[in-house]
C-alpha cells in the first residue's frame, strides 16, 4: 500500500526492517571525501565524496519518493541544480519559459545561458497560447506555478500533453508548494526543480537544490553531469536538509493556515489594493490549483496604496524580518523591486505586475495572533504617519 506523504519524509520503506548503521535513527553524516578499496576492483559502492555521498545519496532517494521520481540529485544551491539542469541543451536550442519566475532563473538564462548560443521565449504561460511560439529547434517548457512573485497559476496537465505532443521536455520548479502540496511528475512533467533551500530545509539555515526526474535517459545525464561539475550537497548540508523534511508536513500545514488568516486580513485593510493569494476563491488560478495541487502554500503578495507605504512596512517591522528568501518557520517580508527581482529589467518587472509598493510575505508557523499584532500595529502606526 502507499505510504501517505507526512511518513514518507520519516521513513524509507527499502530501507525498513534492516539494521544498518548501528541501528541509528538519525541518518549517519558521512563526512569523508573518499572511500578506501578492499583491493583492486573492489569498491565499497562509492568512491569519491564529488560522485556519491551515503549522507547526500540518503537525501536524495528520500526527495526522490516524496516527488514519486525515479532519481533525484542533490546540489549546494538551487542555482547549482538549475545551472546543471541547462547542461542538457545545446547552442541553437530554444526554450519557452515563464515571464514571470524567480530572479536568479531570469538571471541565469540571460546572463548565462543565452552567452552559451540557447535562446529564450519568455511569456505567460497560464495564458498565452504556447504553440504559437513553438519553432523547429524548441526543446523545453520551464515553468513555476504559482509563479514568484504574482502567483500566476498555470495548468500542469494541459502544459504536459503540448509538451508531449512536440517532443518538449516540461521543467517544473516546484519551490513555492513543496512535494507536499504539488507532484509535478505525475501531472506529466519531465523534471521536477527545488530549492532546498526553502520548503524541503525550512529553518532558513542552508543552501541546497534539487533536480528530480521520472526518466532514466535524464537520469543519466544529470549523474554524468553532477559527476562532472561537482555541485553536489556537502553531507552536513546533506543531513540538514533530511532533517528539515521531517516536519515538512506540519510545517506546510500551519504556515498555509497563517497564510489564509493573513491573506484575509490584509483583505480588509484600506491601505492595501489588491492581495494575490492563490488560495483565495476570487484568485484566477483557484479551480486550477485544487485541481492539481493539495494545498495553496504560504506564500502571498499584496499592493499597497503607495511606496511611501510598502518602505514603511518594510522600516517597522520588528519580529517579521525585512529578508530575502522563503520558505522557512520564521516569517519574512520581502520587496521584490530591489531584492529578488532587482536584476529583471524594469520594463518586465513592471508588465509583470511587480511595482515599487509590491511585497511578498512567505508566511512561517508563529501564532497567527502575533503576526496580526505585529501588522496591525504597523499599519496603524504608518497611517497616523501619512494620513496624521
Ligand atoms: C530561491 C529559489 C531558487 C534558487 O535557489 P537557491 O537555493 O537560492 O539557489 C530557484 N527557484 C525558486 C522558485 C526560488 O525561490
Amino acid at each position: 500500500m502507499a505510504r501517505e506523504i507526512e511518513t514518507k519524509c520519516l521513513h524509507l520503506e527499502e530501507e525498513e526492517g534492516c539494521s544498518n548503521n548501528y541501528g541509528a535513527v538519525s541518518y549517519p553524516i558521512y563526512q569523508t571525501a573518499t572511500y578506501a578499496h578492499l583491493g583492486v576492483g573492489k569498491s565499497t559502492g562509492y568512491d569519491y565524496s564529488r560522485l556519491q555521498n551515503p549522507t547526500r545519496e540518503h537525501l536524495e532517494k528520500v526527495v526522490a519518493t516524496l516527488e514519486n521520481g525515479l532519481d533525484a540529485l542533490a546540489f549546494s544551491t538551487g542555482m547549482a541544480a538549475i545551472a546543471l539542469m541547462m547542461e542538457l541543451f545545446h547552442p541553437g536550442d530554444h526554450l519557452i519559459v515563464d515571464a514571470d519566475l524567480y530572479g536568479g532563473s531570469i538571471r541565469f538564462f540571460h546572463n548565462v545561458s543565452e552567452k552559451n548560443g540557447i535562446t529564450f521565449s519568455s511569456i505567460d504561460c497560464y495564458k498565452e497560447d504556447i504553440e504559437s511560439y513553438i519553432s523547429e529547434n524548441t526543446k523545453a517548457i520551464y515553468i513555476e506555478t504559482p509563479t514568484n512573485p504574482m502567483m500566476n497559476v498555470t495548468d500542469i496537465e494541459a502544459l504536459g500533453e503540448i509538451a508531449k505532443k512536440h517532443n518538449l521536455l516540461l521543467i517544473v520548479d516546484n519551490t513555492f508548494l513543496s512535494p507536499y502540496f504539488q507532484n509535478p511528475l505525475d501531472l506529466g512533467a519531465d523534471i521536477v526543480v527545488h530549492s532546498g533551500t526553502k520548503y524541503l530545509g525550512g529553518h532558513n539555515d542552508t543552501l541546497a537544490g534539487f533536480l528530480i526526474t521520472n526518466r532514466e535517459d535524464i537520469s543519466e545525464k544529470f549523474r554524468f553531469l553532477i559527476k562532472t561539475t561537482g555541485a553536489g550537497l556537502a553531507p552536513f548540508d546533506s543531513w540538514l536538509i533530511l532533517r528539515g523534511i521531517k516536519t515538512l508536513g506540519i510545517r506546510m500545514e500551519k504556515s498555509q493556515q497563517n497564510a489564509i488568516t493573513i491573506a484575509n486580513w490584509l483583505k480588509e485593510q484600506n491601505a492595501v489594493t489588491k492581495v494575490i493569494y492563490p488560495g483565495l476563491p476570487t484568485h484566477p488560478g483557484y479551480e486550477i490549483m485544487k485541481k492539481q495541487a493539495r494545498g495553496f502554500g504560504a506564500m502571498l503578495t499584496f499592493q499597497l496604496e503607495s511606496r511611501e507605504f510598502a518602505l514603511a512596512v518594510l522600516e517597522k517591522v520588528r519580529m517579521i524580518k525585512f529578508a530575502e528568501s522563503l520558505g522557512g518557520v520564521e516569517t519574512l517580508i520581502t520587496y521584490p523591486t530591489t531584492q529578488t527581482h532587482a536584476d529583471v529589467p524594469k520594463e518586465i518587472r513592471e508588465r509583470n505586475g511587480i511595482t515599487e509598493s509590491t511585497l511578498r510575505l512567505s508566511v512561517g508557523i508563529e501564532n497567527v495572533k502575533d503576526l496580526l499584532d505585529e501588522l496591525d500595529n504597523v499599519f496603524r502606526e504608518i497611517e497616523g504617519e501619512l494620513h496624521g
